[in-house]
């Protein structure tokens, strides 16, 4: 221990297959004396931890903040008790993730933390669309954005203007309001025709894909998304059937 503190970790579990996880993440955990973990995260993962004392802290999105608050001190009684401490979140724990919650408590309590990335939904998202976010002469920005203000469901706070402005846009935590939040990119200004892909579950074998237009997203075309789920906005979404390739390429 560095004194009379432990080290935290903050680690990023990736979007949920157990193989998308950084090597530095699995040593973490196999060394780690305490896992504080979230609900999204796989139980073969929490499970590489062997012996640590392992803690859930359940958190799903858009549940209150006296339960930020909780997490932050039990992440800094832990760090008080036990040398290696790890704070494992879904995906990457710097994207909607609640990290800067945590750091500041463990800045205040002067605990020593590291944070180590993982792979964020929106591009395990891309992987099971094999479509890349970027695209030459269609897409050279991308926007990481959630409608959601953290307490319940927020009205227009800039996400709009994001994804508007954006030529790919992702929306994290933002299926159960997927109907207005369409209204809500029309209404802005983006075009009713732009393409749209549902990604449910990326990276889990029964990870699914729906496809709409936005026009078709805020009429309630899509009724039933299972989560987590993200939506993933742009021209590059467009589906690109075989026979439009094959005459593209002149067969
Ligand atoms: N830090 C996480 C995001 C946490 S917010 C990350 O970097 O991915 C939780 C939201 O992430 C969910 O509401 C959903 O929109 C998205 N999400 C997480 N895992 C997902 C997955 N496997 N597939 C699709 N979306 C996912």
């Amino acid at each position: 221990m560095n004194g009379l503190h432990g080290t935290v970790w903050l680690v990023g579990a990736g979007p949920g297959a157990p193989d998308l996880l950084t090597l530095r993440a699995a040593r973490l955990l196999q060394e780690a004396d305490v896992v504080l973990y979230d609900a999204l995260v796989h139980p073969e993962i929490v499970a590489l931890a062997g012996n640590a004392r392992k803690i859930s802290v359940g958190k799903r999105s858009g549940r209150i903040s006296t339960e930020q608050r909780f997490i932050d001190r039990a992440l800094v009684e832990a760090a008080r008790h036990h040398a290696r401490v790890v704070r494992l979140k879904g995906g990457d724990p710097m994207l909607f993730g609640r990290a800067q919650e945590e750091i500041d408590a463990l800045e205040a309590a002067g605990i020593e933390y590291h944070v180590v990335p993982g792979v964020t939904a929106a591009l395990a998202a891309a992987a099971e669309l094999r479509t890349p976010l970027t695209s030459r002469g269609l897409s050279r920005s991308v926007a990481f954005a959630t409608a959601r203000s953290g307490r319940g469901t927020g009205e227009d706070d800039g996400w709009v203007d994001a994804i508007v402005g954006a030529d790919t846009g992702i929306l994290y935590m933002g299926v159960e309001h997927a109907a207005r939040i369409a209204v809500s990119l029309i209404a802005a200004g983006k075009a009713a025709l732009t393409p749209v892909a549902i990604v449910e579950r990326a990276s889990h074998p029964d990870s699914r894909t729906l496809r709409c237009t936005l026009a078709g997203l805020a009429r309630g075309e899509i009724a039933e998304i299972a989560t987590p789920a993200v939506l993933c906005i742009g021209e590059v979404f467009a589906k690109r059937d075989a026979e439009a390739l094959q005459i593209a390429a002149g067969l």
